[in-house]
């Protein structure tokens, strides 16, 4: 057998793939989705199935999209074919209003190993999704990770970390070394949940928001070792700055989801 093979397979490098292949990684990770039978369950690359086929011994059905042909055909040929509603896609293009639009009042529940050069890209296309998702639970570069999980003050606190926090509940799941993939990658990975704070929007507003907050960290972390309100003198007044308790002498990383969450419907209450 080709020494690059796995189960049959040449993992493809610009594809992402690298496989997990630890079964006690597979089944905390799986334990800790908490499924039901009659859950709605997306997995963006399923990959030889090493999360969903446990997935599918659960549940009913399990959407899987996937945009390597091969692997397509080799999870055509599974035993677990019939639940698994197969789409070769790639989900940056995937068209998720339409197929979200298909069943109405259900929410999704997403998993992913993602492939590390679109992780970030996914997961903001998603916050535009959060009415019709559950949650989600993602693989993520460690680095990546600790920018989501970042506290105010650290040197990982920046955009992502308040775009993140701002739209989710996150919690770390566990750490995966890199020892637990084939082929091994250079980095550790680790898996989060994430929460939509839901309750707090409609479809139209998270836009809005998301939009906004875009907008606003864009500036603010722009030049992340310039004073804050010189950062965005563009679009508040230092007398609104300091009326949200953001000091003179702040930085962007000094300033908490809660507060950007602030700047941003003042933003919003004063531009619609
Ligand atoms: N879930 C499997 C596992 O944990 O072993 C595979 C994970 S592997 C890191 C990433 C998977 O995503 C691969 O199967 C890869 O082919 C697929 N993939 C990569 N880019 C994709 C894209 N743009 N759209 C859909 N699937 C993609």
């Amino acid at each position: 057998m080709n020494r690059f093979m796995y189960k049959k397979h040449i993992p493809v490098k610009r594809f992402g793939q690298n496989f997990l292949k630890n079964e006690i990684i597979i089944k905390k990770i799986v334990q800790s989705m908490n499924l039901n039978s009659f859950d709605n369950v997306i997995e963006i690359g399923p990959g030889l199935g090493a999360l969903t086929f446990p997935i599918c011994e659960i549940v009913d059905k399990i959407t899987v999209l996937e945009i390597d042909e091969n692997i397509i055909f080799f999870l055509l040929c599974h035993q677990y074919n019939k639940k698994m509603n197969i789409i070769l896609t790639d989900v940056m293009k995937f068209d998720f209003r339409y197929f979200f639009s298909l069943k109405k009042d259900v929410l999704y529940r997403l998993v992913g190993n993602l492939p590390y050069n679109i992780s970030v890209c996914f997961f903001l296309k998603m916050i535009l999704y959060n009415v019709h998702i559950y949650d989600m639970h993602f693989m993520f570069q460690k680095e990546v990770a600790y920018r989501l999980l970042a506290n105010p003050g650290s040197k990982e606190y920046g955009k992502l970390s308040v775009i993140a926090q701002f739209f989710y509940r996150i919690t770390l799941i566990t750490p995966v070394d890199k020892f637990n993939f084939f082929p091994k990658p250079k980095i550790n990975s680790v898996f989060l949940r994430f929460i939509p704070y839901n309750k707090k929007y409609d479809d139209y507003s998270i836009k809005q928001n998301f939009f906004a907050l875009e907008l606003i960290t864009r500036a603010a972390f722009q030049h992340r070792r310039k004073l804050l309100k010189s950062n965005l003198s563009n679009m508040f007044s230092e007398k609104l700055l300091l009326k949200l308790d953001i000091h003179s002498f702040f930085r962007a990383e000094n300033v908490s989801v809660y507060q950007y969450s602030l700047l941003v419907r003042n933003f919003l209450e004063s531009h619609i």
